[in-house]
């Protein structure tokens, strides 16, 4: 790829929430679609590290045609008919196995629903190509962020890095209340989350345990909590941080970043 014509692309974390925010229009799905009409230059491709792709070591998806993966149960017929039909980019995929060499190739992986429910909004017309990054589900917080900053010169060659998860994700407990009021420590921890990214205090987040009782509740499984440290790994010392959407309901937060 050559890089001289290319624009450095900002960082993104979305909060995805449910999948049904594929197919509805909601203040959530609204902000998204803003964010998708600020981009004065389009991404030469779109990078995502979703909640929903884990596994042992850590791969890119190198299909020329993704396919959309329908990965939940029970939801509604039209949600199993939603289509996303971007190119893959195995080209771009290639150079980042050349930045981290223990990186390996899956041409299997097409989109799960951490990607697609939201590229559907942000980028409607899918006219970008997009890949995705796993999860090493065995790795420490450490080696997420430290991945990221490894792979962070690709933003000046037009990548668009998109973190798709959640900061507050407690399933368990998300439909236990009547109203959707926020349990206290979803609100708590989701403020904390805020406060350390405008303060830049990245390594409090990296070692968010510190936070005790409050971010155990928070983040059960650090599954959805992941994709944000890849992108604070991605975020150089001066750039400016906005939260493109705030929203906590009982033990979910949607908190959206944009870095840059
Ligand atoms: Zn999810």
């Amino acid at each position: 790829m050559k890089s001289e014509n290319n624009k450095k692309m900002p960082v993104l974390f979305i909060g995805h929430g449910s999948p049904m925010n594929a197919i509805e229009t909601n203040p959530f799905t609204e902000s998204l679609r803003k964010l998708g009409e600020s981009f004065a230059e389009m991404p030469k491709a779109i990078m995502v590290v979703s909640a929903h792709w884990l596994t042992r070591g850590t791969f890119v998806s190198t299909a020329e045609k993704p396919e959309v993966i329908y990965d939940f149960y029970g939801f509604p017929k039209e949600l199993y008919q939603v289509k996303y039909p971007a190119v893959g980019a195995p080209f771009i995929a290639k150079e980042i196995m050349k930045l981290a060499p223990h990186i390996k190739e899956d041409n299997q992986w097409g989109l799960d629903h951490g990607a697609w429910s939201i590229l559907k909004h942000i980028f409607p017309n899918a006219g970008i190509p997009v890949f995705q990054l796993s999860i090493d589900f065995y790795q420490s917080m450490q080696y997420h962020f430290d991945l990221a900053s490894e792979l962070r010169q690709l933003r000046e060659q037009g990548v668009l890095f998109i973190g798709s998860g959640n900061v507050v994700h407690n399933l368990a407990l998300v439909f236990s209340k009547e109203d959707n009021s926020p349990f206290e420590w979803a609100s708590e921890f989701d403020e904390i989350v805020k406060n350390s990214i405008m303060n830049k205090d990245f390594d409090s987040l990296i070692n968010y345990k510190k936070f005790g009782r409050t971010a155990d509740l928070a983040i059960p499984t650090v599954d959805h909590y992941v994709p944000l440290l890849y992108t604070l790994g991605m975020a150089e010392a001066d750039e400016e941080i906005t939260f493109t959407y705030e929203e906590v309901f009982t033990s979910l937060s949607m908190r959206c970043v944009r870095i840059g």
